[in-house]
């Protein structure tokens, strides 16, 4: 699994730029630097670990001098893999970078693959698992947010929390595997009282993170909102408004004659991209029908969709249709034109969804629309409260999910006075579900996964 060769790699991206970095990690990282690197301290002068050196990259058999750099040795364990790592910082130029990292690798280093620094530093326990994903997620963060919430989790927090959620768990295990080694010992009536008490504890504290999920994914990754009505209520308008001064990117995103617009917008740190449909209606126009699934189509990704009525005018059977296609997500009741006299009957649209409230706005007033974005805003994040400790994983939801899952069905065995056998096994799963999640024991495949996502010389 662990291989002890040396790798190299560009770890800056592709293209132009003042400087570019080449990274080398492995027990010859050093020995390579050392044949190709000429500096005015001599060419055998030994360098110090944790130093920046100026001077020359040339190739020893030639002679030929390919670049004026800075150069620096970590040796390990402390540097970011774990090995010892020397990174070469020269000229950005796509070509020359190359050309550099083409003598390191003539020299005895491996390119390498995607990952494969944070990998090592991962099999080195430099970090756990949980911290090399943060890593990524740190890389591909595009808000404030989410760097923050990946610089949290690098840092460890989360791995902090599982490893104190491991070591309770842990306490309740001994008891209960005490009960089978002794069954004369069996878990007395008093005891099995408490252990449901503290077994179910710990369930809710993992159910309170799971639930941090979606808070989490959606400042990660963005939110998603679709804006349909029926034509002109106003749909155009009302996303203009939304985007006011914070005109990001505009997207068209094309496929048919019919396009979804996609606009982005930020909601307070929170990256929102609005798809502004060309509306859901019956049509017998096959063209009109290619738009029509197209919308649909975003309608099924959209994390709220906002529904908008023309207030000006009565509700027309398009409208419920539109009201009817949206009926299974959650939902934001928007009635436009609120500048003109009202003619549409709310209560038959709040027969519909009584519960969420309707936005009365005019986005050619910009009216409302302030309001609309803090209500917008809450639904998506569910709470405004921001949770101390936030999962944005994937991998580590269904984890903890199968972990939570198992302590309530140890939970049931206790209460139905079942063998602690059972109870075990099930405290068991859990413990394994959070070691998953650090990476404590995990196989190769899964670690391939990882790493692959990342970049090279990452
Ligand atoms: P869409 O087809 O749903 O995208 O609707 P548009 O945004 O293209 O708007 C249709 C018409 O309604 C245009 O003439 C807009 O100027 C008008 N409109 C949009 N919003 C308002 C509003 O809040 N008040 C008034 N009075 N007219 C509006």
């Amino acid at each position: 699994m662990y291989k002890e060769d040396t790798i190299a790699a560009i770890a800056t991206p592709p293209g132009e730029g003042g400087v570019a970095i080449i990274r080398i990690s492995g027990l010859d990282a050093e020995k390579i630097a050392v044949k190709i690197f000429a500096h005015a301290q001599g060419e055998n002068g030994q360098l110090k670990s944790h130093r920046l050196y100026h001077g020359d990259i040339r190739d020893p058999s030639s002679g030929r001098v390919y670049d004026e750099v800075l150069l620096t040795i970590m040796r390990k364990p402390r540097s970011y893999t774990g090995e010892d790592v020397v990174e070469i910082h020269c000229h950005g130029g796509a070509f020359l970078v190359r050309k550099l990292l083409g003598l390191v690798l003539a020299h005895g280093a491996r390119q390498a693959e995607p990952g494969e620094f944070t990998k090592r530093a991962f099999l080195n326990g430099r970090m756990d698992l949980s911290q090399a994903e943060a890593v990524l997620d740190l890389i591909r963060a595009r808000t404030d947010k989410a760097t923050e919430l990946a610089l949290t989790q690098a840092s460890g927090e989360l791995s902090k929390w599982i490893d104190q959620l491991r070591e309770e768990l842990l306490d309740i295990l001994v008891q209960v595997e005490a009960a089978i080694d002794f069954p004369e010992e069996e878990i007395e009536l008093l005891q099995r009282h408490l252990l449901i008490r503290n077994v179910d504890e710990l369930r809710q504290k993992l159910l309170d993170i799971i639930n941090t999920y979606e808070w989490g994914r959606i400042f990660r990754d963005g939110a998603k909102v679709c804006v349909c009505g029926r034509p002109n209520v106003g749909k155009s308008s009302l996303v203009n408004a939304l985007l006011g001064e914070e005109r990001v990117i505009v997207t068209p995103v094309p496929g048919t004659t019919r396009d979804v617009i996609e606009e982005s917008i930020n909601l307070d740190g929170l990256p929102v991209a609005i798809w502004d449909t060309a509306g859901i209606c019956e049509t017998d126009d096959p063209v009109e029908r290619i738009g029509v699934n197209l919308s649909k189509q975003y309608l099924e990704k959209a994390d709220v969709v906002l529904v908008v009525f023309d207030g000006s005018a009565p509700l027309t059977l398009e409208d419920e249709a539109v009201l009817q296609s949206a009926v299974a997500k959650k939902i934001m009741i928007v009635v436009n034109k609120d500048d003109l006299p009202r003619n549409i009957a709310v209560d038959a649209i709040e027969k519909f969804f009584a519960s969420n409230g309707i936005s009365f706005v005019s986005a050619k007033m910009n009216h409302g629309i302030s309001e609309l974005k803090k209500n917008l805003r809450e639904l998506l994040l569910g709470t405004e409260a921001e949770p101390s400790i936030v999962i944005t994983n994937l991998r580590h939801k269904n984890a903890l999910v199968r972990g939570e899952e198992a302590l309530r069905r140890a939970v049931t065995t206790l209460g139905e006075g079942g063998a602690s056998e059972f109870v075990a096994v099930d405290l068991n799963e859990t413990r394994e579900a959070l070691e998953d999640v650090i990476g404590r024991v995990t196989n190769d495949n899964i670690l391939e996964r990882i790493f692959s996502n990342f970049c090279v010389g990452k």
